[in-house]
């Protein structure tokens, strides 16, 4: 037996000088091949952690951390949890971006001498689940793996659940950090010298779990070989398709792709057979959407609550299974720019609306269907139990049916061309699987009868052994003619042939005599010895031969796993259009024109989300024209609360479903089609990152004016406001002239400065648009109804009033307002022209564009607060400010 061995220095948390068992030898020796991992060591029927690890259990985990060896001087904090809560704590473990090497017995301690032989069985990691529990049903689980050279970045991302494995190249760290978020990665996998990345990618990593495998892992070499498996037939296809695809630096990419290939692979023992080929992608070739346009959009989740209900994917997600909300989820992400596979999109989604019984009855089928690419992906990576292949059975069950459904249909020909039936994997589970099987094979009964005669055999003599007893009692009765003739079974014995010693005499020779007992003898016949073996051993042998034939027959439906996820991803494709074509249907949208043109012309246009919180009725529509050559800007005005960030996110929304292929709620609209979406919208504090309100939102200002396009949508909400009235005026103006007079890009602009409504007076493709509002007994109706003009007032004393101050207050800035606007009127003009637009006035402290108001000679308090408001100009908040400051002044 190994002697305990001192450590030489300290690691895993495990002091220098301590002396280890051989069993913590094997713990150690596990740890130091998986440092970075949680590791779970299993002793008797628990996994326990030890030392650091058992720490992490403790935080992460809530178990208690106690000691193993309370009277040793250096005792090890261990905690841990009863083995079969395994998938509990794995799941724990995943969610707090955890990593795990399960370590294992090898051997069943109570047949080996010594310490019983431990090695990692698996290793868990959240780029690498597999488990529903663990992952998003309709989000994909990337593991994304980056590589570097100088400016350009190479992206792999690789979903072993679904098995989708792609590969991008980008250039600069704006357009690596635009890839993070559109792809939301788990768990990163970087070469080792990965500070480029990490500073290029800041602020996208926060909680993504990090791998950092080897410099190995990077190599080019490797990667040809560890990628050829994913290049296709003839080991080249897809290989020429990376090399040759326009990459500027190929190379690059098969390095990421082979690091997240030979990661996987790592971890799960060989790379799963659901793996597709790799598909290179160019970035350009779809619209791109940084982080903060997916947040302010509310794409994916609501800005307040991160909730999906709410955000656009929520009411778009009707599809019908898991499968086809994950791919609405990526086309959203990845709205397309070719104006030809939208019409493709499109033309599927038309035939869904036009035939109304066609596309109930395609999603009724798919409602049948469970999550094929992941009871694929489990299938293949041998993770698979009875249910799932049951599932899998009943979904491709459905298969033929919705083939034959769009038999003949033009618009999805394409699709249901890469649908296999799979009829011969569907047989052979309907053969060898029952109807409704257990959950373990352990239980039992997971083989169908008739599938294997050994399995058969046992199975009868197993359940059917007391038959078997009752005919043979019955016929050694008839051949003996002893009517009191016995078949037993006791445990010592077994089974025997008991007679009573009145008819010893008529027991026939070929009986054995096995026992004497006071009144009887009991006996044994070959016949029954037989049968005695076969029952005794029938229950073990009936378990692992099934268990055996299951695992054989898992096995076989894996070697079919490529053409399953070829078919599932069609089946998402086809449950995408169907959802959108549902939508369009049950929201009254219309197909858009998509082209190359530089229009975006939307005709009464309507808020998605909005609209379906709201009711159909309660939506006001609006008409947005936006082109490169009239109208490229629009400047819009007027009060809070009004509908203008509705309108603007409208415009963006639509733009997006038109471009993923779905009709839009509008009705008509030409799109065409937007390279990127810019948002500059609302204000939160980056204050983690060190950055004030302003900080952020001048940074974004920036990003825009770096990178917009002429083909860009820009939604610009409130530029300058978190600077004072004069900074902030200038910075908009600027902006947005910079925006006209530059880029040429196209955009929405709202704002409260009145005096940007000058500007379309003196640049051409600028219009001035607002919300009308209409005033009743002093009320502000909001008639959500979008005009062409500025707004010449901010009604933020309505607003105000809307938002409950006291009445005294109320009329008061009323009354103050009155007079301020009196002075205006005989005050000066408050046109901006060009050149005053730089060089904006210079006297006082706020923008005052008007004469300074008759007030009497020596100014009270109140009064000095009055002057040095702008009040026609208050945003709400300083409106707010304005009025409590009113308030406490008039108190005082
Ligand atoms: P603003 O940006 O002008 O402050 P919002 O766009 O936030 O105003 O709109 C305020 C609220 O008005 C929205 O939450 C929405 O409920 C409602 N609303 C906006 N536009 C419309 C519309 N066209 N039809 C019906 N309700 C609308």
């Amino acid at each position: 037996m190994a002697k305990a061995q001192v450590t030489r220095v300290a690691q895993h948390g495990i002091p220098a000088g301590v002396k280890l068992t051989p069993m913590m030898q094997q713990y150690v020796a596990a740890k130091a091949r998986y440092p970075d991992a949680l590791l779970f060591f299993r002793m008797g029927d628990f996994y326990e952690m030890f030392f650091e690890d058992a720490e992490m259990g403790g935080q992460h985990l809530d178990l208690t951390v106690t000691s193993r060896d309370k009277k040793s001087s250096v005792p090890a904090p261990m905690s841990g949890f009863p083995h079969h809560q395994l998938g509990a704590y794995l799941a724990k473990a995943l969610a707090a971006g955890l990593k795990v090497a399960v370590c294992d017995q090898l051997a069943d301690p109570t047949e080996v001498k010594g310490i019983v032989p431990r090695g990692v069985t698996r290793v868990v990691t959240p780029g690498v689940i597999l488990d529903a529990e663990s992952l998003e049903a309709r989000a994909n689980n990337y593991l994304v793996s980056i590589a570097a050279s100088g400016e350009a970045f190479a992206v792999a991302a690789l979903d072993v659940s679904t098995g989708e494995f792609r590969v991008t190249e980008v250039i600069g760290a704006s357009a690596l950090r635009c890839e993070l978020s559109r792809l939301e990665p788990r768990e990163l996998v970087l070469p080792p010298d990965s500070g480029a990345i990490e500073a290029a990618a800041k602020g996208r990593l926060g909680r993504i779990t990090m791998s950092r495998p080897g410099a190995a892992f990077f190599d080019v070499a490797q990667a040809r070989v560890t990628l050829l498996p994913l290049m296709g037939p003839d080991g080249g296809p897809a290989a020429d398709a990376v090399e040759t695809f326009g990459f500027g630096n190929p190379d690059l990419a098969l390095c990421a792709a082979g690091a997240a290939a030979g990661y996987v692979a790592d971890t799960q023992r060989g790379l799963p057979s659901n793996t597709r080929l790799l598909t290179p992608y160019r970035v350009g070739a779809t619209l791109v959407l940084d982080e903060t346009a997916k947040i302010n959009l509310e794409l994916f989740r609501t800005l307040l609550e991160g909730r999906k209900k709410g955000a656009l994917l929520g009411t778009l997600d009707r599809a019908a299974t898991s499968m086809g909300g994950r791919r609405l989820r990526q086309w959203l992400a990845f709205p397309l720019m070719d104006p030809a596979e939208i019409h493709a999109r499109q033309e599927a989604v038309a035939w869904g609306v036009e035939h109304s019984d066609g596309r109930a009855d395609v999603r009724r089928l798919l409602r049948e269907m469970y999550d094929l690419e992941r009871l694929n992906a489990r299938v293949a990576a041998g993770r698979a139990g009875p249910r799932d292949l049951w599932f899998l059975k009943v979904t491709l069950e459905q298969v033929p049916g919705l083939v034959e459904r769009l038999n003949g249909v033009e618009a999805v020909a394409p699709i249901i061309a890469r649908i296999d039936p799979l009829s011969d994997v569907c047989a052979l589970l309907g053969a060898a699987l029952v109807d409704d099987p257990p959950g373990q094979v352990r239980d039992g009964g997971v083989i169908r009868p008739g599938y294997n005669a050994d399995l058969d055999e046992l199975v009868d003599i197993a359940t059917n052994g007391k038959d078997w007893i009752l005919k043979l009692e019955a016929t050694e009765r008839q051949r003996t003619g002893i009517g009191s003739l016995k078949v037993r079974f006791n445990r010592v014995f077994g089974y025997y042939i008991e007679i009573s010693r009145a008819n010893l005499n008529n027991v026939p020779p070929e009986y054995v005599r096995k026992q004497t007992l006071a009144n009887s003898e009991r006996y044994f016949t070959s016949e029954l010895k037989d049968f005695e073996d076969k029952v005794l051993n029938a229950q073990s042998r009936r378990s692992s031969i099934e268990a055996d034939l299951f695992t054989a027959l898992r096995d076989a439906i894996a070697e079919h796993a490529a053409r399953i996820a070829e078919t599932a991803s069609a089946l998402a494709d086809l449950d995408a259009l169907s959802a959108l074509a549902e939508l369009a249907h049950a929201h009254g949208y219309c197909r858009p024109i998509v082209d190359d043109g530089d229009v975006i012309d939307i005709e009464d246009g309507r808020h998605p989300v909005v609209e379906d919180a709201v009711g159909r009725e309660a939506f006001v529509p609006n008409s947005v024209r936006l082109d490169r050559r009239e109208q490229s800007l629009i400047v819009l005005t007027g009060p809070n609360m009004a509908g203008k960030s509705t309108v603007m996110r409208q415009v963006a929304l639509i733009v997006l479903l038109a471009q993923m292929g779905g009709f839009v709620p509008a009705k008509s609209a030409r799109i065409g089609v937007v390279d990127r979406i810019f948002t500059r919208v609302g204000a939160a504090d980056d204050l983690a990152a060190g950055r004030s309100t302003f900080m952020v939102e001048m940074h974004e200002t920036a990003t825009i004016l770096k990178e917009a396009t002429p083909r860009s949508l820009l939604i610009l909400d409130e530029i300058g406001r978190g600077t004072s009235t004069y900074d902030g005026v200038s910075i908009a103006w600027a902006v947005a002239e910079y925006i006209h007079d530059v880029l040429g890009a196209k955009a929405l602009f709202a704002t409260h400065y009145h005096e940007l409504t000058e500007m379309a007076r003196i640049k051409p493709r600028v219009a001035n648009f607002t919300i009308a509002v209409k005033e009743w007994d002093d009320e502000v109706i909001f008639l959500r109804q979008l005009i062409e003009g500025g707004a010449n007032r901010s009604y933020g004393i309505q607003v105000a009033r809307l938002a409950g101050l006291p009445t005294a207050v109320v009329d008061r800035a009323k009354a103050v307002l009155g007079s301020l606007q009196g002075a205006e009127l005989s005050g000066q003009s408050r046109v901006i022209n060009e050149a005053e637009a730089v060089a904006l006035p210079e006297q006082g402290l706020q923008l005052s564009l008007f004469a300074p108001p008759p007030l009497p000679a020596a100014p009270s308090k109140v009064e000095q607060t009055l002057r040095a408001a702008d009040l026609d100009h208050l945003t709400p908040i300083q409106a707010l400010n304005f009025l409590h400051a009113l308030r406490e002044q008039l108190s005082s």
